[in-house]
């Protein structure tokens, strides 16, 4: 029986050695070391032998037995981590898979409206200029012939910043301060972020306008309708009917307001356009003498024409948008379509 404990224990470590995966543990587990594998087998014989060798035969087995166990223990953990090694192995990251495309950002559906009304313009030759947020009192008001008691002050709720710095309430300074460093001819236009108190649903306090003007010999209110046409028709990319309604601004004599017909009815009338099938788009006139005289040009020799829209206003009627405040609450739904 020593014989036969010896050469199972010879026998069982050369198996332990080859055992190369989890199946070949299990299959080691039941044939040696399970309730009916071979150590159970030659300890079940003890009881066969006389009672002088029971003792110390039975402490051998019992010792091969545990010395086995302890083995393949080992063997078994070290055949589990290589396992969990492969098993990282297939965690690695698929190279084959096609890559995830990364989200990238596009342009605001304000800027994109506002760049395009620059490019229309900049195609009649006109040239873009930029003025400070931050203005003067008077470029704001003083040099546009509105001066501090005239009555169109009321019109703008003004955020000021002191006595005579306030943000700007339209992109109109920019006449006063191109003209004032340039001599004409002039075509420009000066986009950017006007301010006013103002919070509804078609008002928001901070908003963009792009103010463009024209100034030469012989300019005629026929040329600002006509440079008006081009730019609706390049703007809403029809043939749309203007309309001309007489109106007033302290720095342009006569002053006109623009409608064009209602992008969505075309003209018959609908909830958009009030049933009246007509548009206001824009404030429009011939530059005021009383300016020219301010910045130093002869208004017997020089005339010319401005005109002043809001870049939201355009954008809501190209894209059909009813609530100008969709602009600014930064909701993906809402800006990815455009
Ligand atoms: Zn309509």
């Amino acid at each position: 029986m020593e014989l036969e404990l010896q050469s199972l224990e010879k026998e069982a470590r050369q198996q332990l050695e080859a055992l190369s995966d989890s199946a070949g543990l299990e299959e080691f587990r039941i044939r040696y070391l399970g309730r009916k594998g071979q150590f159970s087998t030659i300890l079940r014989q003890l009881g066969t032998v006389t009672t002088d060798d029971r003792p110390r035969l039975g402490q051998l087995a019992n010792t091969v037995k545990e010395q086995i166990e302890a083995l393949f223990a080992e063997r078994q953990a070290a055949i589990n981590s290589s396992d969990d090694q492969s098993e990282d192995f297939s965690k690695f990251p698929d190279l084959t898979l096609p890559g995830r495309i990364p989200v990238t950002g596009k342009l605001h559906p304000v800027t994109q409206v506002m760049q395009e009304v620059c490019a229309i313009f900049e195609n009649l030759g006109f040239s873009v200029a930029e003025g400070p947020d931050v203005e003067q009192d008077y470029y704001n008001f003083e040099a546009l012939n509105i001066p501090a008691h005239h009555p169109a002050r009321d019109m703008h709720d003004t955020f000021y910043v002191s006595d005579q710095l306030l943000l700007r309430t339209h992109t109109s300074p920019m006449q006063a301060r191109i003209m004032e460093t340039r001599q004409p001819p002039l075509r420009i236009i000066a986009p950017g972020k006007v301010y006013r108190c103002d919070s509804d649903i078609t008002h928001t306090p901070m908003f963009h306008q792009v103010e463009g003007f024209l100034v030469d010999r012989h300019v005629s209110f026929a040329d600002l309708k006509g440079i008006l046409t081009v730019f609706t028709q390049k703007m809403f990319e029809r043939d749309l009917p203007l309309r001309f309604r007489p109106s007033f601004f302290p720095f342009t004599e006569p002053s006109a307001e623009v409608d064009i017909a209602c992008v969505i009815c075309g003209g018959s009338g609908c909830r958009v356009c009030k049933r009246s099938g007509w548009l206001e788009i824009l404030g429009s006139g011939m530059i005021d003498p009383e300016v020219f005289k301010m910045v130093g040009y002869d208004p017997e020799i020089y005339s010319g024409f401005a005109f002043g829209l809001g870049i939201e206003r355009i954008a809501m009627l190209k894209y059909g948008i009813d609530d100008i405040r969709l602009y600014y609450e930064n909701d993906q739904r809402f800006l990815s379509q455009f």
